[in-house]
């Protein structure tokens, strides 16, 4: 199943579990969206396995903004550098590392990151940092991407 496919049930899904949530949970307008968005981004995460998936993708953009940002922040802040070319060196650099950090990394397609103990291990991860409504919105649409894959392996 494709991105938007999972991004639809991931959907669904909690749109599903507001009306079982409200209004203990989920109870102001913008809880509701932040519960779908935190639910349907979740719900790409699993396949972050995936070399070519849109969940890598969206994490490598993120990841090369905020290592070109760190770059910025060395050279021309941190060591008053004025040298473009040095900038740009070392942005490629960082990027080209994490590309091969994160390819050395990357477990097996709908393996360690397609089971209820990544879903369990995911959800407290946000409940710690995040809390409750994080937790559920994220187990539920980590849970939709499992259910869409017919993944249902323990560990
Ligand atoms: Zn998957």
């Amino acid at each position: 199943m494709d991105y938007l496919g999972h991004l639809l049930i991931g959907f669904l899904l909690c749109l599903t579990s507001i009306y079982f949530l409200y209004p203990e949970i989920v109870s102001t307008e913008s809880e509701v969206i932040l519960f779908l968005f935190i639910g349907m981004l979740s719900a790409i995460i699993p396949d972050l396995d995936h070399p070519k998936s849109k969940g890598t993708k969206i994490m490598n953009g993120t990841v090369f903004i905020l290592l070109i940002l760190f770059s910025y922040k060395l050279f021309f802040i941190t060591f008053s550098s004025d040298s473009f070319i040095i900038f740009l060196f070392f942005s490629a650099v960082f990027c080209l590392a994490w590309l091969g950090l994160s390819n050395l990394i990357r477990p097996k397609h709908r393996g360690i990151t397609h089971t209820l103990l990544a879903v369990c291990v995911y959800s407290i991860i946000l409940y710690f940092v995040f809390g409750i409504l994080f937790l559920l919105a994220g187990a539920i649409g980590y849970f939709s991407h499992l259910i869409a894959d017919k993944c249902f392996k323990i560990i």
